[in-house]
């Protein structure tokens, strides 16, 4: 995969998936620019980085904030190529009788808002420029059902919802848009899920979870990189309104029975 002259936006890139990726878009000649509202993080990978990047604070629930960083990309490199829609937070884990609502609200914020305002915002631009890929990231939790996640589940449901319309619409252009749906990958988000469901074993949750894979161990940013950035690259031409899981056979197949 080669991405010299090529631009892509990556959201939630200061940290975890998004940090693989835009990492694997400049090692492949590529532009990036990096959209996270942490701005430390972000500064930083934006500097180890280099010139070929630049890092836009942001929060992906704004509009403003949304219509700002498009703008921020076309003013630095002129074109947006390649758009990976990642931001994402998994809220607090609970059963549906007792989840509260502001919590509910802030996921599907940033999940399903979120990913909305950025195809609405970089959907024109590639409509312009007549050509474009999208990778949302949802999430194995956008396929099946996981106890004590609700709003995190509907949210990554949601996400395969806009990435199928989206790719309905913009299709005849020229313009494709896919899902990849990772599996527990080993980021800071999956760190915080442990934490919530065990304080003082983080450790023996990620290790149970882990057993019950066929891979037996969760997967790294990169592997999911990879995929993000295989359906960027041309070798996808004829790939749109598809998701693809990225995780270790779990849904595939979940805990056996032996
Ligand atoms: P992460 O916490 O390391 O990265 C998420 C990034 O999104 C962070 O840098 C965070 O600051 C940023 N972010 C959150 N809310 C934002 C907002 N409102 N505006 C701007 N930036 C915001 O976690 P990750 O695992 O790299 O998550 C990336 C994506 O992958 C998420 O959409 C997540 O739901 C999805 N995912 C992760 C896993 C996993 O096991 N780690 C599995 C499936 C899907």
């Amino acid at each position: 995969m080669d991405f010299s002259g090529k631009v892509a936006i990556v959201t939630g890139g200061a940290n975890g998936i998004g940090a693989a990726v835009a990492r694997g878009f400049v090692q492949r000649g590529g532009k990036v620019a990096i959209v996270d509202r942490d701005a430390e993080a972000g500064e930083a990978l934006a500097a180890e980085l280099g010139r070929s990047t630049i890092f836009r604070a942001a929060d992906v629930t704004r509009a403003a904030d949304v219509a700002a960083y498009v703008q921020a990309a076309l003013d630095a490199f002129g074109t947006i190529d390649c758009f990976h829609n990642n931001a994402g937070i998994e809220g607090k884990v609970a059963p549906t009788a007792e989840y509260d609502e502001a919590i509910f609200d802030a996921v599907m914020g940033v999940n399903v808002k979120g990913v909305f305002l950025g195809l609405r915002h970089v959907l024109p631009v590639m409509l312009r420029q007549g050509r474009g890929a999208v990778v949302n990231t949802a999430s194995i939790a956008g396929l099946v059902g996981t106890a004590g996640m609700p709003a995190y589940v509907a949210s990554k449901h949601a996400v395969i919802g806009l990435t199928k319309v989206a790719a309905a619409e913009v299709g005849p252009q020229g313009i494709r848009v896919n899902a990849v749906c990772p599996g527990p990958i080993d980021t800071r988000m999956v760190q915080d899920i442990a934490k919530q469901v065990s304080p003082n074993n983080p450790g023996s949750v990620e290790a149970r979870y882990a057993a019950g894979l066929p891979l037996r161990r969760y997967g790294t940013a990169e592997e999911v990189a990879n995929l993000v950035l295989f359906l960027c690259s041309g070798l996808a031409g004829n790939i749109t309104g598809a998701h693809y899981v990225v995780d270790g056979g779990r849904t595939a197949a979940p805990a056996g029975i032996s």
